[in-house]
């Protein structure tokens, strides 16, 4: 299958081209054609999988094809740099067919809540927002949703995970109800099928199974107790040369915690959370993009957002709670066919969340000896093997293998 077989008008051909996709990934395969005969669609599918082309590019050619007016299509995304990196890619993909789009979220100054006002006044095409301050523009009167046609939820599972599901409602209620709606997670929890069986009319389904971690990652896995976490993490970031680090640990605390430590080492390091401005955030991201920063460190929300080349190594500082949580802070590293090491710091407490991790990944992680500079590798009491019923829990799956098949009906 190729580009061609869509009916794409000529621009945004042109668009794709100049953005080097040669041909459609499996999710763009299965939801562009569904995407413009007009269904709803509810499409499990994680970053990576070019799942923000897969509604981006019918949409561009949608609003192509109508007079210009009124915004079009409103996307709503879990945090700022997912809403910048979906606006990059409208601006790429459309850029020969004049389509306009502005990224709207929170943490700016006067001047940026004035552009996007000014921008939601005009009437622009495609409108892509963190939902808080979506709801501060429906409070002040400048959005104005009449005439909206599609409504996008991406990463409907973090946004729920994060909180945003009455602002995700009240901004429903401000939508016209003929339109057309398309939910993008990662995950497929209860409480998203709810959200979609409240908001979407007989939708189509797809689900891409997880992919599975690159071949070209040395996954690692070290035993440690809790106090034997930095003076490990420190020892192997001042012994081993890794030029670009990515470090997640689970609460916003524990990378506070964790940058003041690395940071009295004299590791170049970043933490990066909510309670940034957004100016330093995006220096933050800056600098990590352009190597002039070696460790950044951060919580899930990062392994979402962030597409950036060359991570020579992921580090878990806390195991992750969910399996697939793994997949995706691990994928930040051999993108695009390099190498990349992966290193994941388990404690006694975690040793259920590693079977998980084994049995979603159809294999063990080698646990790596504990290097005596540092002391003596914890010893954990054996966990109670439970990987029989974890395996059917997580069966092993082909990379990019459909569990579902497309259809319609929910
Ligand atoms: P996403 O899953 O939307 O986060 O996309 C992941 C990356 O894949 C982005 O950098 C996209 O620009 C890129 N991408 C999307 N579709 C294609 C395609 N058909 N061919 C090559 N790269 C793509």
């Amino acid at each position: 299958m190729t580009f061609d077989d869509f009916n794409f008008n000529e621009q945004l051909l042109e668009g794709v081209l100049s953005m080097g996709y040669r041909e459609p990934t499996p999710i763009q395969q299965e939801a562009i054609p569904l995407i413009l005969e007009g269904k709803d669609l509810i499409a499990c599918a994680q970053t990576g999988t070019g799942k923000t082309a897969s509604y981006l590019l019918p949409v561009l050619n949608n609003i192509s094809k109508t007079e210009k007016k009124h915004t079009h299509a409103l996307v709503l995304a879990p945090t700022r740099e997912l809403a910048q990196q979906i606006d990059q890619q409208v601006e790429g993909l459309g850029y020969f067919t004049g389509i306009s789009s502005v990224a709207v979220y929170g943490g700016g100054d006067g001047i940026v809540y004035g552009q996007q006002q000014r921008a939601m006044k005009e009437g622009v095409d495609i409108i892509i927002a963190t939902p808080g301050r979506l709801i501060a523009h429906l409070n002040s009167g400048t959005f104005k949703p009449d005439q909206l046609k599609c409504l996008i939820l991406d990463e409907a599972d973090r946004m729920l995970d994060m909180g945003f599901i009455d602002d995700i409602m009240r901004i429903i209620s401000y939508l016209p109800k003929e339109r057309q709606t398309l939910l993008f997670s990662a995950t497929m929890p209860p409480k998203i099928r709810t959200l979609a069986r409240s908001v979407l009319h007989n939708p189509a389904q797809i689900s891409l199974a997880v992919s599975q971690p690159a071949t070209g990652i040395d996954q690692q896995v070290y035993k440690v107790s809790d106090s034997q976490k930095i003076p490990l993490l420190s020892w192997l970031l001042q012994h081993k040369e890794y030029k670009s680090v990515l470090i997640f640990a689970s609460t916003k605390e524990k990378v506070k915690a964790l940058y003041k430590a690395l940071k009295a080492t004299k590791i170049q390091v970043q933490a990066f959370h909510s309670d940034l401005e957004q100016s330093e955030r995006e220096e933050i991201m800056l600098a990590f993009r352009n190597r002039q920063l070696q460790v950044l460190i951060g919580t899930d929300v990062i392994s979402r957002g962030i597409d950036v080349e060359g991570i020579s190594l992921v580090v878990n500082f806390d195991a992750p709670s969910d399996p697939e949580d793994y997949i995706h802070r691990i994928g930040r590293t051999a993108r695009a066919e390099t190498t990349g090491t992966a290193i994941t710091l388990v404690n006694e407490r975690d040793q259920r969340k590693l079977q998980n991790i084994e049995a979603l990944i159809g294999k063990p992680v080698p646990v790596i000896p504990f290097p005596p500079e540092v002391g003596e590798q914890a010893a954990f009491k054996p966990v109670r093997a439970s990987a029989k019923k974890n395996r059917k829990k997580f069966p092993k799956r082909n990379p990019q293998q459909r569990r579902n098949h497309t259809g319609t009906g929910s």
